[in-house]
């Protein structure tokens, strides 16, 4: 059974969509830490980060970065925090969070936003790609 994520790169499930290249794409994470929690996630399903090539990895990183400072440029926050889990979804993925208080890195906090808001954010940090 393909991953949730591979079934969004498949566009069989939508997604609020931030990039995409060849190899990776970044989404927003439907059940949010912090308003424009976003996952980068690269299209070979993986189940483990450090599993992946020297590579891959470091093209993740890259993406992710790029990724990260668009983030950075459109919601305030004091700085985008990392993490790397993959308890849920055993496909490898990378979650940026705009942080303004240590409680958004804990997955306990969650934001509720609309369907509209969702949208409109994407959008917002897409526009903000160099
Ligand atoms: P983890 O595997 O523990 O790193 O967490 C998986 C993350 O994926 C969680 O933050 C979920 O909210 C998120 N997630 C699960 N399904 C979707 C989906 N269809 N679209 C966006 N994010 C998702």
């Amino acid at each position: 059974m393909p991953s949730i994520f591979t079934q969004i790169i498949n566009k069989e499930i939508p997604c609020y969509k931030i990039a995409e290249t060849d190899q990776f794409i970044a989404f927003l994470d439907i059940n949010p830490n912090a308003k424009g929690h976003t996952l980068c996630v690269p299209k070979q399903e993986i189940n483990k980060i450090f599993d992946m090539s020297e590579k891959l990895y470091l093209d993740l990183m890259c993406f992710s970065r790029e990724v990260a400072i668009a983030l950075e440029k459109t919601v305030p926050c004091k700085r985008v925090g990392v993490s790397v889990i993959g308890l849920e979804v055993p496909h490898v993925h990378v979650h940026l969070i705009p942080l303004n208080d240590m409680k958004q890195m804990t997955f306990q906090h969650k934001e509720t936003q609309s369907e509209g808001e969702l949208n409109a954010l994407a959008k917002q940090i897409a526009n903000n790609l160099v």
